[in-house]
């Protein structure tokens, strides 16, 4: 649908080619906004945006969000960084870099634009919480040297960064606290729990189980996940965030794994691993700010966000 030419928002989002930013941007090109995708490929894959190439809307830079960007944009969402253990694990102090000079590049942007700027920060702010559900005025209980630390301190930094550039330079900023979502365009080498389960589970492997598996966390569905973004980043000023997006419905690794071999009708077993370091015992996102504040709330249930993703996951040859 081609927008107004007026009401049309020319948007920078930073990590578009990965798995939450490639739907972001299909929702943002479908209400009819011209689109600047900046990636460098470390985690996303062209593959995510190659429906768009070719559209007039739509350009990709390949570009490292730790170096300076000019460019001329309206708003901009940046959710530039690798989000599965094992990938921000891979290169931990490239993961601080990315998280902390990416902010700040970002908002040197925004600052100089004038502009709306978006920052997809995460529950591991909270790490491994001691109070729960967690609500955004918790401070959160985050191990600052362990090997999570990268991207949970990296993260809390780039909120310091935002809430800084606001008071400071007056930036108009949104922060949303996103919890553990999955779905389609994951990528199935991720290594994120439900990734793994899935494409365990599609080739008859046994699916890995970390620890005894009765740590929880709540799965948020991508689609509604992005309906949250919108929903915050049209909202007035004075909400800056953080507020907390996520699907508060929580269940174990063992109750998950259980879904998983249910839906694909898998005769897999499962087996235990060690768990690893500082891994959080628990997580559930308290969501009455998204409610009250913007009316958001996840509607598609675990087994109907599994069952997309698993169709997805078995059309993938690569
Ligand atoms: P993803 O790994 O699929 O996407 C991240 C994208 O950022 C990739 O395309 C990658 O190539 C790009 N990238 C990484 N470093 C970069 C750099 N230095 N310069 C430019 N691009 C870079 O992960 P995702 O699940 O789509 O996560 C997107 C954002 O949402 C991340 O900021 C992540 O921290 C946040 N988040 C995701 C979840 C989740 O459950 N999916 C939860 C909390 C927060
Ligand atoms: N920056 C950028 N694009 C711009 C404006 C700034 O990437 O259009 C970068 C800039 O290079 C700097 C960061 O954003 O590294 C912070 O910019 P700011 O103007 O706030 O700080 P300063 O440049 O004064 O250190
Ligand atoms: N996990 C698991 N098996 C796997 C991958 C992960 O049991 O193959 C567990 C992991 O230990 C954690 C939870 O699943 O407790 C979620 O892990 P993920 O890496 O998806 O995200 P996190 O919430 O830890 O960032």
């Amino acid at each position: 649908m081609a927008r107004l030419y007026e009401s049309r928002k020319r948007i920078l989002v930073t990590g578009g080619a990965g798995f939450l930013g490639s739907h972001l941007i299909d929702k943002l090109m479908g209400q009819g906004h011209e689109v600047i995708c900046a990636d460098n490929l470390f985690t996303g894959s062209k593959r995510n945006i190659e429906h768009l190439h070719g559209n007039p809307r739509f350009e990709f830079l390949r570009h490292d969000v730790c170096n300076p960007l000019k460019v001329e944009v309206d708003e901009i969402y940046n959710l530039a960084c690798p989000a599965s253990p094992v990938h921000y694990q891979y290169n931990p102090v490239l993961t601080t870099k990315t998280s902390v000079m990416g902010a700040l590049n970002m908002l040197g942007l925004a600052k100089r634009l004038r502009c709306r700027i978006f920052q997809a920060s995460t529950s591991e702010v909270y790490g491994d919480p001691e109070v729960h559900p967690q609500r955004e005025d918790y401070w959160g209980h985050v191990n600052p040297i362990g090997t999570r630390a990268c991207y949970d301190e990296g993260k809390r930094c780039a909120e310091t960064l935002f809430f800084d550039y606001h008071r400071q330079h007056g930036v108009d900023i949104k922060v949303a606290r996103i919890f553990n979502t999955y779905g389609p365009r994951m990528h199935p080498r991720d290594g994120r729990v439900v990734s793994n389960f899935i494409t365990q589970a599609l080739a008859g492997e046994d699916l890995t189980i970390y620890g005894d598996g009765s740590q929880t966390r709540s799965f948020c569905y991508c689609d509604d996940l992005v309906d949250g973004f919108l929903k915050l980043m049209d909202s007035p000023p004075e909400l800056t965030g953080p507020v907390n997006l996520g699907n508060p419905g929580e269940f174990t690794m063992i109750e998950l794994a259980g879904e998983v071999l249910r839906l694909t009708g898998s005769r897999s077993k499962v087996k235990h691993l060690p768990l690893p370091a500082d891994d959080p015992k628990q997580r559930q996102p308290d969501i009455t700010l998204a409610r009250k504040a913007l009316g958001w709330e996840p509607k598609v249930p675990l087994a109907d966000g599994l069952a997309r993703t698993i169709d997805h996951f078995r059309s993938f040859d690569d």
